[in-house]
This record gives C-alpha cells, sequence and structure tokens, in this order.
C-alpha cells in the first residue's frame, strides 16, 4: 500500500498569529490514521509551526530552500536552517518558482541534491504550462521535468521522494484536470519511473496532484488508481476545506 499523502501549501499567506490560529483549528480535528497531513507555512513561521506540532501527527514542510550550503546568497535559506528548526521536508520545483525565480530543471536537480545530502525528504512538484498541453507535448514535459531534475539520484534516495504533479494551467485559476487526466499523467509518471528505476520503486512512490483541488472536486481526483493524494493551495488555508480534502479518502 502506498503512503497517502496532502500537503497544504500556504504560499505567501498567514502571519504569526493566522498560523497559530490555523494550526489550533487543524488541531482540533479527528486526524485520519491512513493519510500523512503536511503543512508548509513561510519560513518565518516554521519554527513557530513546528512548535505548535511538536508530538502531532501533522508535519511540517518548507516551500523552498537554496542550493549552497551556505553564504553570501542574501534572502535565501538554507537546508540547515531548515533542520535547525526541525523542517526535515522540503517542496522544491513548484511552478511558481520555476516561472518567479527562473528555477530550471538544473537548479532544480541541486536543490534536490542538497536536501537529500542534508537527509531531507522532498515534494517534488512538476507540470506542463497550457500552450504546452494544448500543443501536446505534456507527456514530453513531464518527462524531460522528471530527467533533468530528479533521476539523477539514487534508488535509495527516490524512497524520500514524493511526486506532486501540479499542471501549471491548474494552479490558483479554478480549473482542475479531469480526473481522468490527472489519472492518466499519473500512471504516465509511474511509468517512467519504473523504466528509470525498477517496477518496486514505481509502485512504492506516492504521486499526489496538485491544482485547484476543493472539497467538491477532491473525491473523483482522490479515486483515481493512481492519484495518491494532494497538493492544495487555496482550500488549505482553512481548517474546513484542507480536512474536508483530508478526509476524502475514507
Ligand atoms: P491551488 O494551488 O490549490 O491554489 O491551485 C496548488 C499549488 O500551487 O500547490
Amino acid at each position: 500500500m502506498r503512503k497517502k499523502i496532502v500537503a497544504g501549501n500556504w504560499k505567501m499567506n498567514n502571519d504569526l498569529s493566522q498560523t497559530q490560529t490555523l494550526l489550533n483549528d487543524l488541531k482540533k480535528q479527528v486526524l485520519p490514521e491512513n493519510v500523512a497531513i503536511i503543512v508548509a507555512p513561510s519560513f518565518t513561521n516554521l519554527y513557530a509551526a513546528f512548535e505548535s506540532l511538536r508530538d502531532h501527527k501533522i508535519e511540517v514542510a518548507a516551500q523552498n530552500m537554496h542550493q549552497s550550503d551556505a553564504g553570501a546568497f542574501t534572502g535565501e535559506v538554507s537546508a540547515a536552517m531548515l533542520k535547525s528548526v526541525g523542517v526535515k521536508t522540503v517542496i522544491v520545483g513548484h511552478s511558481e518558482r520555476r516561472s518567479y525565480y527562473n528555477e530550471d530543471n538544473s537548479v532544480l536537480s541541486e536543490k534536490v541534491n542538497t536536501a537529500l545530502d542534508n537527509g531531507m525528504h522532498i515534494i517534488f512538484c512538476f507540470g506542463e504550462e497550457l500552450d504546452q498541453r494544448k500543443a501536446g507535448n505534456h507527456y514530453e514535459v513531464v518527462k524531460e521535468q522528471l530527467e533533468e531534475g530528479l533521476f539523477h539520484i539514487s534508488e535509495e534516495n527516490f524512497k524520500n521522494i514524493v511526486l506532486a504533479y501540479e499542471p501549471v494551467w491548474a494552479i490558483g485559476t479554478g480549473e482542475t484536470a479531469t480526473p481522468d487526466q490527472a489519472q492518466q499523467m499519473h500512471h504516465f509518471i509511474r511509468e517512467t519511473v519504473a523504466e528509470n528505476y525498477s517496477e518496486a520503486i514505481a509502485n512504492q512512490v506516492s504521486i499526489v496532484y496538485g491544482g485547484s483541488v476543493k472539497p467538491n472536486n477532491v473525491t473523483e481526483i482522490f479515486s483515481q488508481p493512481d492519484v495518491d493524494g494532494g497538493l492544495i493551495g487555496g482550500a488549505s488555508l482553512s481548517a474546513e476545506s484542507f480536512m474536508a480534502i483530508v478526509n476524502a479518502f475514507q
């Protein structure tokens, strides 16, 4: 049985008190045992989140980190800094990082290496843009993102990876991939992992979907055989909608 995962990517939302309020709301909920739940607050609130969730089932992730260990990189945050505040998981390759901050596959492959060297888990995001899907290149684009950003790592290290397929045209747009589109791509991703690693690794890696997942569309998406959960943006900002998504697995 593959691990089911629901992760909330809070992006640049929630100051300290809003973070504490949302975490307190989440901590009041009865959480399903069979789903790993992760929240990714902003850097400034990671330590408070870690403290608030100490000994709690919900895990804390960072939304990004720098590829270098330390140095003159004004405004950046290192893996060691994240680990020092209790963070063991990092999101790498989110489309907003790729497009607004020019993070290409080569930089992302360095971030992957640094995170792994520091013993961290990675939620590795990738997905095609609208014109690439319209041109019918989406499988090619996704394969290239995986090959150039991730597939250099060892089979052993691959166990620390969660794959997050997020078609860019579905992020924050209210437009979700249809359950069929998600399933077809997730199946393709699993086959690609099998070709590059092994069937066993492909069957074991969790592949989550992201892009306008909401309480009203989650059930169909999560019921697809190759969809192992979600990376949730907008709908992770309230405990009610996030929990409705978490509970869609039951
Ligand atoms: P969204 O964001 O759920 O608001 O579309 C998803 C994401 O960017 O991870």
